[in-house]
C-alpha cells in the first residue's frame, strides 16, 4: 500500500509499504477513502516533534472496514466509518471516568513512538486498535469530508465550548480563528449563543468566522475589549476560547471573560509561560485546559454534523490525491490552505 511518510524537516514522501494485519483482539483495518492534512501534521513535518524518519502520517480519516477482528461489535466489514485521531484501552481508571483522551494506554495515530507506535492514516490501509471506542459509523448522507472533521477538528472546536457550560443566550469570545476556532464559533452558535466574537488578525479567517456568524474583530487594527464590552452590556464574555495555544491570547481570553467566567485553552501548550493569576483570582475565573477528549464527543459530534446544525465543509480549501501530499504539505506550510483533505 501507499503511505504517506516523514523523512526529514520539510520533507515527506510518497512510500511503498506493507499493508497492515490484524495481530490482537478487538482491531480493524479501514481502507482509507479520505484523510485530512492537520495543523499538528506540521509541527512533525518540520521536526518541532520528533518523529523517526519512515513514519506514516496522519490522524484523520474516513473510509469503509475491510478487516474486524475478534471481539469487535461496533462496525463490522464494509461499513463506512469514521475515527477519532487516538485510540483508548476502555478499562482504566480513566477511561471508566470517561476520560478517554487522558487514557492509560491512549495512542495517537501519525505521531511516531512518542505517542504510542501508531501508524498514520495518510495511507491506503489503517490498522485502528480498539476499534469499537475510536470508529463509528459514518451518517447516511454525510460526505466524508465533512465527517472527517468528527475525529478531530470539529470535536476539538466543541470540547472547548462544552467546557465553557454554555447557557442559551450567552456570549463567547473565540481567539484565533483556525480550523479549530472557526469549528468553536460553530459550535458555539448551535449552542444557542448569542453573541460570538471572533478575532484574528487574517482577513479571509474573519470573513469565514462571520459568515459562520461570529462578528469579526481583527486583532491589532479594532478594538476587541470595545467590541466585546459593547457587546455584553460592559461585563465580558461569558466564556472565552484561547484557540492559538499562546500566552498573548491565554492573557487576552483572560481578560476578555467577565467575572466568573470560563476560560478554555484549547491551543497547544508544552512548555512553561505565565498566566497572570491575579486576573484568574480577582475575577473568579475557571480556566479548563488540555487535549480534547474526542472519543466522548464521536456521537454529539456526528449527530450535529448530519443534521446540519454543524457544516465544516466550507474549511476544506483543497483536495488533493494522497500521491500529491509532498505539495499538499507545502501549501499548507505556506498557510495556503484551511484544511486539505487527500484522496488515496
Ligand atoms: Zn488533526
Ligand atoms: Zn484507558
Amino acid at each position: 500500500m501507499r503511505a504517506v511518510t516523514f523523512q526529514a524537516p520539510g520533507e515527506v514522501r510518497v512510500d511503498e509499504k506493507p499493508d497492515p494485519e490484524l495481530t490482537a483482539p478487538g482491531e480493524a483495518i479501514v481502507r482509507v477513502e479520505a484523510t485530512g492534512v492537520c495543523g499538528s501534521d506540521l509541527h512533525l513535518y518540520h521536526g518541532r516533534i520528533q518523529i523517526e524518519p519512515g513514519f506514516t502520517l496522519g490522524h484523520e480519516y474516513v473510509g469503509t472496514v475491510v478487516a474486524a477482528g475478534e471481539g469487535v461489535s461496533g462496525v463490522s466489514e464494509g461499513d463506512r466509518v469514521l475515527g477519532a485521531f487516538l485510540t483508548a484501552c476502555g478499562k482504566c481508571f480513566f477511561c471508566r471516568r470517561g476520560d478517554f483522551h487522558k487514557c492509560d494506554a491512549g495512542r495517537v495515530f501519525g505521531h511516531g513512538a512518542t505517542l504510542g507506535s501508531l501508524q498514520g492514516a495518510q495511507a491506503d490501509l489503517l490498522l485502528v486498535p480498539g476499534a469499537d471506542l475510536t470508529l463509528r459509523r459514518v451518517p447516511e448522507g454525510l460526505s466524508d469530508e465533512v465527517a472527517l472533521f468528527a475525529g478531530d477538528v470539529m470535536g476539538t472546536g466543541y470540547h472547548a465550548i462544552e467546557a465553557l457550560d454554555l447557557e442559551p443566550g450567552g456570549s463567547v469570545a473565540v481567539l484565533g480563528l483556525g480550523p479549530v476556532g472557526l469549528c468553536a464559533v460553530q459550535v458555539a452558535q448551535a449552542a444557542g449563543a448569542a453573541h460570538v466574537i471572533g478575532v484574528d488578525s487574517v482577513d479571509e479567517r474573519l470573513r469565514m468566522g462571520e459568515a459562520f456568524g461570529a462578528t469579526p474583530v481583527h486583532l491589532t487594527e479594532e478594538d476587541v475589549r470595545g467590541a466585546v464590552k459593547e457587546a455584553t452590556e460592559g461585563r465580558g464574555v461569558d466564556g472565552a476560547v484561547d484557540a492559538v495555544g499562546h500566552p498573548d491570547a491565554l492573557e487576552m481570553a483572560c481578560r476578555l471573560a467577565r467575572k466568573a467566567g470560563t476560560v478554555a485553552a484549547i491551543g497547544v501548550y508544552s512548555e512553561r509561560v505565565e498566566v497572570h493569576m491575579g486576573i484568574v483570582w480577582i475575577k473568579s475565573l475557571t480556566l479548563r485546559s488540555g487535549q480534547a477528549n474526542v472519543i466522548a464527543h464521536l456521537d454529539p459530534v456526528l449527530e450535529r454534523l448530519a443534521n446540519g446544525d454543524l457544516d465544516p465543509a466550507p474549511l476544506v480549501t483543497h483536495h488533493m490525491s494522497l500521491d500529491e501530499a509532498p505539495e499538499a504539505y507545502r501549501i499548507y506550510d505556506r498557510h495556503e490552505a484551511l484544511k486539505i483533505v487527500l484522496s488515496p
